[in-house]
């Protein structure tokens, strides 16, 4: 399926890439360009640009990006027509890819495994809203404050009290139900090895993974079943320490904000959500892991926490926030009164009263411990010693120097020390700075590349054949792919050709969508980077054209020699006259 390039070339003009990244990218502006945490793989100094004229974006860690179509394909994991379609929708471009388009997509098992999910949402949100088997879990839901919209919008749905509803349905549809059972849909009797259906009789909330796939399902009870909520089980699309609930919808909200809200349980995301509280995500049940916390990074350095106003609520709090302390975020914490969570909350007071509650209920995170252990701290003097030690290690990893004194005052008071000592105790305590982490993961080399002097000479070649079509249609007939040494150039002298065919300009971003090669298009980014004067010198380019050719065939003045007085000893007069020639052609060349 191919999609006229009139038709790319329009979505690429009416795309801004600065959106499309800063969807997943928290951007800074540094001199002419924008740069932030790669998406693409772990780091914790920004090797992620984006440049605004050139519309393109590159990491030079991983070498990932590209301009926006590749962006799309590489972040969204989809071919180039998908990437197409996708951002043509965003700019109100329709994108007509066809079926094959679709299908031409890898059925890879984990592909398969979100598909056999997604069939199921649909067929078990069709049970819940239209069936008779559905009404008591529907009445339910709509009980506990469930519009219809709401259920609609989540995809909610009902699994059958039926061991077989789900697997015969699969099998009918012709998948693997193998695949079914290492999806989590499916569990198997070990007896027998028969296979029967993991939720029965549960309201079925699907869970999806930063794409917005459905990758899980949390099945919650409604008649006091154990456990309340079954979730899907680890599997190769779901795994709980990845996945952050919502995180798919709220990251538009996440970014423009500069916050991310997260909340104990994915029940509270869903009112908070409703209640136009957009920047909201949960775990699944598990302690914020490293993969969370590096993808987060990633949006937003500001964490609020939310959890419930219970002991456990206080202890995971504690936890979470020490840890995300340590990470270098800054954090916030909204207590919530006392035995309530946000659900209740908005269920008992309203929306915007949870609204008014958020913005006036925000506090630095060292500031709740410290009020946690206020009793103590004043009463205790070996807890005393204990906090003031422990609280300016916290202290010390604040990374906003605005809220590190307001805390720092605070705490001055508490402790009853003059905030001047209490400035030299986090000083002193002052362990790793979080830019100072060592960039661990991170191994590839940041040394500039050495050329020798040929791939030199092919690089400024190919600078001025981008820098001005003229002159690459004045030389480029001297030259052969063959030519270059190293084999990306002679990509690139390919590219070239067929871009020059097509267009008068060069433009890196239109440019890169003539090679599917990531190591093409690295090497035309790293072009992009060479500063070279834009009108060639006097014989500039015949000079780079002589040391590119000099050798060709491996023709060296040593080698040519050798095959003259091989030829003289045979007497092959026409071949003397050609060798001499050629050995004459080197010479004046070298002494230019
Ligand atoms: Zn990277």
């Amino acid at each position: 399926m191919r999609i006229e390039q009139s038709v790319i070339n329009e979505i690429k003009d009416k795309t801004d890439i600065l959106d499309i990244v800063s969807e997943y990218v928290k951007l800074e502006k540094r001199g002419r360009n924008y740069i932030g945490l790669c998406p693409f793989h772990d780091e914790k100094t920004p090797s992620f640009t984006v440049s605004e004229d050139k519309q393109i974006c590159h990491c030079f860690g991983c070498k990932k990006g590209g301009n926006v179509f590749q962006f799309t394909q590489e972040i969204r994991g989809v071919s180039f027509v998908e990437a197409v379609k996708e951002l043509g929708e965003r700019v109100n471009i329709k994108v007509d890819v066809g079926e094959s388009g679709a299908q031409n997509q890898i059925a890879s098992d984990d592909l398969m495994m979100i598909k056999m999910h997604e069939l199921m949402e649909d067929y078990y949100h069709y049970i819940l809203m239209k069936t008779v088997e559905g009404e008591e879990a529907l009445n339910y839901l709509k009980s506990r404050g469930f519009t219809e919209e709401l259920l609609n919008e989540r995809k909610i749905g009902y699994a059958p009290d039926s061991s077989h509803f789900c697997h015969d349905f699969l099998q009918k549809k012709g998948y693997d139900i193998e695949l079914a059972y290492e999806a989590g849909l499916l569990s198997r009797n070990e007896e027998n090895f028969s296979y029967y259906d993991r939720f029965r009789d549960r309201i079925m909330f699907p869970l999806n993974n930063a794409q917005g796939r459905t990758v899980g399902y949390s099945g919650r009870t409604y008649k006091n079943q154990e456990p309340k909520y079954l979730n899907s089980p680890e599997t190769p699309i779901f795994q709980k320490r990845k996945l952050l609930y919502n995180i798919d919808r709220a990251r538009r909200t996440i970014r423009q904000k500069n916050e991310l809200i997260l909340l104990e349980g994915f029940m509270d995301v869903i009112k908070a959500d409703q209640a136009g509280v957009k920047q909201v995500v949960a775990s699944m049940g598990t302690q914020i892991s490293q993969e969370h916390t590096s993808f987060i990074r990633k949006l937003t350095s500001n964490v609020t926490l939310l959890f419930d106003g219970d002991f456990a609520g206080q202890e995971a709090t504690l936890k979470t926030g020490q840890s995300l302390l340590q990470e270098g975020m800054n954090v916030f914490v909204v207590q919530m009164p006392s035995k309530m969570d946000p659900d209740e909350y908005i269920t008992k007071y309203g929306q915007e009263a949870f609204k008014n509650y958020l913005d006036h209920e925000r506090k630095a995170f060292v500031l709740y411990k410290v009020n946690l252990h206020k009793d103590e701290i004043e009463h205790n003097d070996m807890a005393y010693e204990k906090y003031l030690k422990e609280i300016t290690d916290d202290i010390s990893l604040m990374q906003s120097g605005i809220l590190q004194k307001k805390v720092l005052q605070d705490v001055s008071e508490l402790f009853k020390v003059s905030f001047d000592s209490l400035i030299n105790e986090v000083a002193m305590h002052s362990p790793q700075t979080p830019q100072n982490y060592s960039s661990q993961g991170t191994n590839f080399s940041t040394k500039p590349k050495q050329y020798t002097k040929k791939e030199d000479a092919e690089r400024k070649l190919l600078k001025h054949f981008m820098f001005n079509k003229d002159v690459f249609l004045e030389f480029n007939e001297e030259l052969e792919a063959e030519d270059f040494t190293n084999s990306q150039f002679q990509s690139i002298f390919n590219i070239l050709h067929d871009y020059y065919a097509e267009n008068d300009h060069y433009d890196l971003s239109t440019a890169l969508l003539y090679s599917n090669q990531e190591g093409d298009r690295e090497a035309l980014i790293s072009l992009e980077n060479l500063l070279l004067n834009r009108n060639p010198y006097e014989h500039e380019v015949q000079d780079y054209l002589n040391i590119i050719t000099e050798n060709r065939n491996d023709e060296t003045p040593e080698s040519l020699n050798e095959k003259l007085r091989e030829a003289a000893r045979i007497g092959d007069l026409e071949l003397q006259k050609y060798y001499l020639e050629k050995i004459i052609l080197i010479n004046k060349n070298r002494m230019k």
